[in-house]
């Protein structure tokens, strides 16, 4: 049994108050599910001890949902909506009094309309499961995260999420479509699902991307894709960094779309490709989709990247990446060998990535104990792209660790605000970004915590993450 009191009673209370909801308050499986996978918090607990939320639950339907969140804010206790864990900003990290509500049992797809080539799915639904059920029927959404083993649709969209594929399918706000949200009050809202609306703002993107901060969401709607009929992917060493970003960038400008591209700079393409053997940057990138669409788009990137300096070297790397491309680290590992990382996803204009790239891992490098700073670059717009950078260090004591561990992130985050840039692609908000976010809105800032006050006034949804109110 869970050993606090207050646990105890609050447990008592919901199963009491909620028809047939399932409340879990074993210690193990609360702790599970009081964290996400921050590096930080990792190095905390490793200090002060890990904190654990006083209550679990885990509903089955809308119903539930909504109804955990009125008992939560008729009681002023916090709730931490929890998909699978997977986050990497600490968007999930308990105090002590939450219920965490795993919509992991809400896990099905309800619908899929072959016609309109639309998927309605459960919020807790695993990335993989929906993926192989699409599969299936012969569909993909293209939403393949790294994490897609252990990230559920919901979390997608309530951490605005992209995947691997995210030039040719863009990123999960353009494939959702319509959702059901439990608020705080305990009203189910829904946005239906449309082909496109002129319905004054669009109020979903209001939700995604929330991190629990406005709401649960309870059902999504997304547009799907026939499976595609080929694949052809290819790996190009490349003169310097730069020719491989402007190689990227004219690629996008004659208006292809590849479903993957990955420019590693020559630390990563020689930590991760055997072809990198003059120490090169290395560039993947593979279409896919109908024969003939791959068959031109193939060629007619090949040749770009050609006039770029690139040397072609092959499918290998293309199909070594793809069999360890959802590979997940284990961050307790790396402690246990005395190193701390972590990654720092930002993403700018073509114009100045160049620079940021260069100037970040310049000062990355700087940094007292950290040996190796760098990255690649794997989401490309017309206009710009993201970079992902890696910082690893060689400190045993957590709390040394934790220091320069600061220090990495605020060199990152702080170059790429000077130089223009955002401070997050896809990973979200948080706990680790959020002294940044004023820089990035401006006195938005004020607008969204407005908005957090109005969806929740009693200030239950998620304390402490992306926003305080
Ligand atoms: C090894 C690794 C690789 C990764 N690769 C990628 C990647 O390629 N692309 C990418 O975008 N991210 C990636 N991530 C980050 C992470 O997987 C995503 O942020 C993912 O979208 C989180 O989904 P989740 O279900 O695990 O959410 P959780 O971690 O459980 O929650 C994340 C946030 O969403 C909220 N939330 C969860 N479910 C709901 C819901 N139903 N309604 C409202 N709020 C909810 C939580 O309160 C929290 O604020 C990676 C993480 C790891 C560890």
């Amino acid at each position: 049994m869970n050993s606090t009191n207050a646990g105890t009673t609050l447990a008592a209370s919901l199963k009491r108050e909620i028809d047939g909801l399932e409340v879990v308050t074993d210690d193990a499986s609360i702790e599970a599910k009081s964290r996400d996978y921050w590096m930080r918090s990792l190095l905390q607990s490793r200090v002060e001890g890990a904190p654990r939320a006083a209550v679990l639950v885990r509903p089955t339907s809308a119903a539930q949902v909504a109804a955990v969140l009125a008992y939560a804010d008729r009681t002023r206790t916090p709730v931490i909506p929890f998909g699978l864990g997977s986050g990497v900003c600490g968007a999930v990290l308990a105090a002590g009094n939450e219920i965490v509500l795993d919509v992991s049992r809400m896990d099905k797809i309800l619908e899929i309309n072959d016609e309109n080539l639309t998927v309605r799915v459960e919020p807790g639904m695993r990335g993989s499961d929906f993926e192989e059920a699409l599969g299936k029927r012969g569909y993909t959404m293209g939403h393949w995260p790294q994490s897609i083993g252990i990230s559920s649709v919901g979390g997608w969209c309530a951490t605005r999420a992209s995947g691997q594929y995210s030039t040719l399918y863009g990123n999960i706000e353009q494939m959702m479509l319509g959702c059901e949200v439990a608020l705080a009050s305990g009203k189910l809202l829904k946005l239906c699902p449309m082909t496109r609306s002129a319905t004054g703002p669009d109020l979903k993107h209001l939700f995604m991307g929330s991190e629990g901060t406005l709401g649960v969401f309870t059902e999504l709607t997304f547009r799907i894709h026939p499976a595609a009929q080929k694949q052809a992917g290819r790996a190009f060493s490349m003169p310097t960094l730069r020719a491989g970003l402007e190689a990227l960038r004219l690629i996008l400008r004659a208006g292809w779309t590849p479903a993957v591209t990955r420019l590693y700079d020559a630390t990563e393409a020689g930590r991760n490709f055997a072809v990198n053997a003059d120490g090169k940057p290395v560039l993947l990138v593979m279409s896919e989709g109908t024969a003939a669409r791959v068959d031109s788009e193939a060629a007619a990137i090949a040749a770009i990247i050609a006039s770029q300096g690139g040397v072609d070297r092959g499918e290998g790397p293309v199909t070594s990446w793809l069999e360890h491309r959802n590979h997940v680290p284990s961050f307790e590992k790396l402690l246990s060998q005395g190193l701390v990382a972590d990654t720092i996803e930002v993403a700018i204009g073509w114009d100045r990535i160049g620079d940021l790239f260069e100037t970040v891992n310049e000062r990355g490098a700087a940094i007292e104990g950290v040996f190796a700073m760098s990255g690649h670059v794997s989401h490309c717009y017309t206009q710009g792209a993201n970079i992902y950078f890696t910082f690893v260090a060689a400190e045993s004591d957590p709390r040394a660790a934790m220091a320069i561990y600061d220090r990495a992130w605020k060199t990152t985050i702080e170059t790429t605000i000077e130089l223009g840039g955002t401070i997050a692609h896809h990973h979200g908000i948080g706990r680790v970004r959020k002294e940044w976010l004023r820089d990035e809105l401006g006195e938005a800032v004020a607008l969204l915590a407005d908005l957090k006050r109005t969806f929740d006034p009693n200030g239950i949804m998620n304390p402490g993450a992306l926003i305080d109110a």
